[in-house]
């Protein structure tokens, strides 16, 4: 089931499920108010979903409404690993300064902010007063089902409701500038978009099947599936879970393969305009265009 958080042209924000992508859907709001309410919900408000909908006939165009984040206003910050592709990690050799390191034996967390999350086709809102060194990350990101605190690795599948892309677009310079951290250079506002739709776990059998395709004006900048990842789904949640509970509605961002912008040589950087697209055989894709630049407005 593809689940979407949608805005009708009457401006109501509704949620809708549908059997395809990006074509005709059910209005479910009256059962689940919030696509978070469904995730909650889990399996049994899956199954209340699926007998709704089997006897009604579909009542949202998807085509004729403004398709938002999935989860528009997350409960926290979303969770984000870095460098969980080899190939990524090694195109950034000699290009992090005084910042070079080994490969960690540890996924590498951090976070950006719940007002970085923003819909399918919203500008992302640039700022060359800030960063004259802005990159696309497309990714899978997890969302959270169940909650857990100290999630086996073995168990931790039973803990993900589903799947949809996003993209972490990065302030390359920031991220340095500011000490090698990952904050500061990733947590802008709007930097995280996120859709179209959660793919429901149920309808990839086979999560390293998932295939994640990243094009920058139309040319084809990153492409990987996660049988690439160097710490899995799995593992991931296992390490993020230790000490710290997982919440329903949870994000986890999974990481970038190669061909970012700051890996090519020389290396590239986005531009009022730039069209990405974050695109997977199994999710759909989540187009972006880079926004008009804000620094005269600062
Ligand atoms: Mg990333």
């Amino acid at each position: 089931m593809k689940l979407y958080t949608i805005k009708t042209s009457a401006g109501s924000m509704r949620v809708a499920a549908s059997h395809s992508m990006d074509s005709m859907g059910w209005d479910i709001t009256s059962l689940f108010p919030s696509l978070l309410d469904v995730i909650r919900g889990g399996e049994e408000a899956l199954q209340i979903i699926a007998q709704e909908i089997k006897s009604k006939t579909p009542d949202v165009n998807l085509n004729e409404v403004t398709i938002l984040a999935p989860i528009p206003e997350p409960i926290r910050n979303v969770y984000c690993v870095g460098w969980n592709y080899l190939k990524h990690f090694n195109e950034g050799i000699g290009r992090r300064g005084d910042q070079e390191v080994e490969l960690p034996q540890y996924p590498t967390f951090f976070t950006k902010s719940t007002r970085a999350v923003i819909g399918p086709n919203v500008p992302i809102p640039y700022d060359s007063g800030f960063s004259e060194r802005w990159d696309y990350e497309g990714e899978i990101a997890v969302i959270i089902g169940r909650s857990g605190i100290n999630i086996k690795e073995h168990d931790a599948m039973s803990h993900v409701f589903g799947y949809t892309l996003a993209n972490d677009v990065s302030a390359r310079d920031v991220q340095r500038r500011h000490g090698g951290q990952w904050l500061k250079g990733k947590s802008m506002d709007g930097s995280c978009p996120l859709g179209p739709a959660i793919v429901t776990k149920d309808e990839i059998p086979e999560v390293q099947d998932l295939t994640i395709r990243c094009e920058i004006n139309g040319e084809t900048r990153q492409e990987a599936r996660l049988t690439q990842l160097i710490f899995s789904i799995p593992r991931l949640i296992h390490d993020l879970s230790e000490a710290m509970t997982l919440l329903p509605g949870d994000i986890l961002l999974t990481g970038t393969p190669d061909g970012v912008g700051f890996g090519r040589t020389p290396p590239v950087y986005l531009q009022p305009g730039d069209t990405m697209v974050v695109s997977s055989e199994q999710l759909g894709q989540l187009v972006n265009v880079v926004g008009p630049d804000l620094k005269e407005k600062r």
